[in-house]
């Protein structure tokens, strides 16, 4: 699956005997949306848990550790990551729990998984999330949401192991999520969730999954290389109309461009690197700071060092 790792480098020989998988040297294009990004030092897919914790309380000391999800709201910069990033793996978190009008399941589950569970447990309430990229940890992380429900609208609690190795329970108020936002320690990581459910029919979910995909269709770019809203709508305002304004609508820096459908999203054309996608998102933020006087604030997750 994780395709251009090698086997080894210096980082791994210092890492503890772990049962999940490190990966060297991993392309991290092939880990986001917009499909750029340089290489991850090692890669780190846990088994489960309790290996996960293990390594935590092992690792070296002062070593970098990050986590990413889908990468769908992830920019990596062209120098790549250095130190371990974990993924959890999706194949790992196949199992879920029905009942008392919960759903719980684990952090690596893709959001468009749920459907055939929704429509195979005659549960609804997720549908939201099916149409909105990336696996459940990422989520919570951004309390992503659309068409009028929010993660902060069905959380319950999740299970995080913190940056100790402590496997520990969250009720849903302690990550504090707020638009688009959580506001939880960055050494968190999220490995399963307890998520509210309505009791629904095959036919009354697939009515409301069509209905989120022909707006999102009409509205966004559709199976475009890019990572979701550029910028965080300020508080009463939005950020498209903002980007419009300042004569931005049709920016581009070398294969990065402003989409023609959705102004607040950036689009790799197809070599772009994350350098133009970065320049041209802080174009923006300067262009609309210098005509509205408001200053942009980035949604999408910048991780990695420039290019050396
Ligand atoms: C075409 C497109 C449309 C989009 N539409 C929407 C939309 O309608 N609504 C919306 O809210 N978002 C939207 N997004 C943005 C994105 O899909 C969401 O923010 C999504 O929740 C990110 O999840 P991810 O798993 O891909 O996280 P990633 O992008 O991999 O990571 C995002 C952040 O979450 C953290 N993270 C990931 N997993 C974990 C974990 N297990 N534990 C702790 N932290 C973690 C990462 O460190 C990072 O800070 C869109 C993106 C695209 C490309």
């Amino acid at each position: 699956m994780f395709g251009l790792g090698k086997k080894t480098n210096d980082l791994v020989a210092l890492l503890p005997e772990v049962r999940g998988k490190y990966l060297c040297n991993v392309l991290m294009a092939r880990h986001t949306w917009c499909g750029v990004g340089g290489e991850a030092e090692v890669l780190y897919c846990p088994a489960d848990d309790e290996d996960l914790s293990f390594f935590l309380k092992t690792k070296p000391y002062n070593l970098p550790v990050s986590v990413i999800g889908g990468g769908s709201n992830l920019l990596v910069r062209d120098g790549g990551i250095p130190g371990v990033v974990i993924k959890l793996e999706s194949r790992f978190h196949k199992q879920y729990i029905i009942g008392n009008g919960v759903i719980t399941c684990g952090a690596g589950l893709r959001n468009r998984d749920l459907k055939k569970i929704m429509l195979e447990n005659n549960i609804g309430g997720l549908e939201y999330l099916c149409s909105i990229p990336g696996h459940l940890g990422g989520a919570i992380k951004t309390n992503a949401g659309c068409y009028g429900t929010e993660t902060k609208d069905v959380l319950v609690k999740a299970t995080v192991v913190d940056g100790n190795g402590e496997v520990k329970e969250v009720p849903a108020a302690d990550f504090n999520l707020g638009y688009r936002s959580s506001c939880f320690p960055d050494d968190w990581i999220i490995t399963s969730l307890t998520l509210k459910t309505e009791p629904r029919g095959p036919n009354e979910i697939l009515k409301i999954l069509n209905d989120h995909k022909e707006r999102r269709v009409k509205s966004q770019p559709y199976n475009e290389r890019t990572a979701g809203s550029t910028f965080r709508n300020p508080e009463g305002l939005k950020a498209w109309e903002l980007i419009k304004k300042s004569g931005c609508d049709n920016l581009q820096v070398g294969g990065a461009k402003v989409s023609e459908k959705h102004c607040n999203f950036m689009i790799n054309t197809g070599k772009a690197t994350a350098h133009d996608l970065e320049t041209l998102g802080e174009m923006i933020v300067q262009r609309v700071k210098d005509e509205t006087s408001i200053t942009l604030e980035w949604e999408i997750k910048r991780m990695g060092i420039p290019n050396k």
